[in-house]
């Protein structure tokens, strides 16, 4: 048995930007050229810079101000959208996320963030958890007399686990045979997933998982901005962390305005003077 305390973000997927479709439009809207000037003012020349060149693209729009770049370029006119809370723009750039070695504590904090994110979890009626790894929060680990503790809590649980899995696949094989179980379960499979949705029921919060999340950049800031936050819980604020450093190399111009504040003990919070726009 495993046991993790570090959570681990890396990113699966991200935007990407059609720059025939644009060109095509542009000439199209502004045959003199004029339309393309902001791509060549604002130098915008690199897919790398993905997520900004949409957010730039999707906001000129509004005001079709393709002819007329800001001095100051792309990182000018992002700055200038967050001043004013112009967020919606944000909403077209979403980066696809995998976060590994976390709890399920975890991921019921994350997955309570609706707006803007879409999730796929590890189903604990279908995957076996005999092999279940666990996540230990630091506080506990840090004091020998906590830790070892939890660490009979979580050895107990674990056994119970094993031991109802056994006694419920046995039970149900049973009633099959007699013809008790409506759902008739025709595959192992099936068998299995009556065995665990139940027997899971003994597993703890520290329970590892992985889970898949999509999200928006209006929807990420708010993410960073609460659970970046010293009121947050500990294991997400570190996931927090390690998304935002991931994000920050991504696109600085969305996410660079997060700093990092030391708090009294030890730990830090991110902050931003450009809250939930
Ligand atoms: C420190 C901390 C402690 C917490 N403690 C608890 C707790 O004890 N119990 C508990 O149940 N939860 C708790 N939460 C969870 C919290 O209440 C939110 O459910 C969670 O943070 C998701 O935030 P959100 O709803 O703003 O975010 P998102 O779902 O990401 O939504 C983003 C924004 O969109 C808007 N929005 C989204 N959905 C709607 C809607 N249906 N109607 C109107 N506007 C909407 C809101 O402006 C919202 O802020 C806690 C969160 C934190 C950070």
């Amino acid at each position: 048995m495993k046991i993790f305390t570090e959570p681990q973000v890396t990113i699966i997927g991200k935007q990407q930007v059609n720059w025939v479709a644009i060109n095509t439009w542009l000439m199209s809207e502004y045959p003199d050229g004029s339309g393309s000037k902001w791509m060549k003012v604002d130098g915008i020349t690199d897919d790398s810079t993905a997520s900004e060149v949409i957010t730039e693209f999707s906001g000129r729009l509004c005001y079709m101000s393709f002819p007329n770049p800001r001095p100051g370029g792309t990182a000018s006119y992002i700055q200038n959208l967050k001043e004013p809370r112009h967020g919606s723009v944000l909403e077209h750039v979403s980066w696809n996320l995998l976060i590994t070695n976390v709890s399920r504590s975890l991921t019921h904090e994350l997955i309570r963030h609706r707006a803007g994110w879409a999730f796929s979890q590890l189903s604990q009626r279908y995957v076996d958890e005999s092999t279940a790894e666990y996540v230990e929060p630091d506080i506990i680990r840090n004091d020998p007399e906590l830790h070892k503790l939890w660490t009979i809590a979580i050895a107990s649980t674990h056994d119970a686990y094993l031991a109802l899995v056994d006694g419920l696949t046995e039970k149900i094989e049973k009633d099959v045979t007699k013809g008790l179980i409506r759902s008739n379960p025709s595959s192992k499979t099936e068998l299995r997933k009556l065995a665990r949705q139940a027997a899971r029921s003994v597993l703890p919060n520290a329970t590892e998982t992985k889970i898949v999340g999509t999200a928006n950049a209006r929807a990420l800031r708010h993410f960073l901005e609460l659970r970046g936050s010293r009121h947050a819980e500990p294991e997400i604020r570190k996931l927090t962390n390690k998304l935002h450093t991931l994000l920050n190399q991504e696109s600085p111009l969305i996410f660079g305005d997060y700093v990092k504040i030391d708090l009294p003990d030890g730990t830090w919070e991110l902050n931003t003077k450009f809250q939930k726009i």
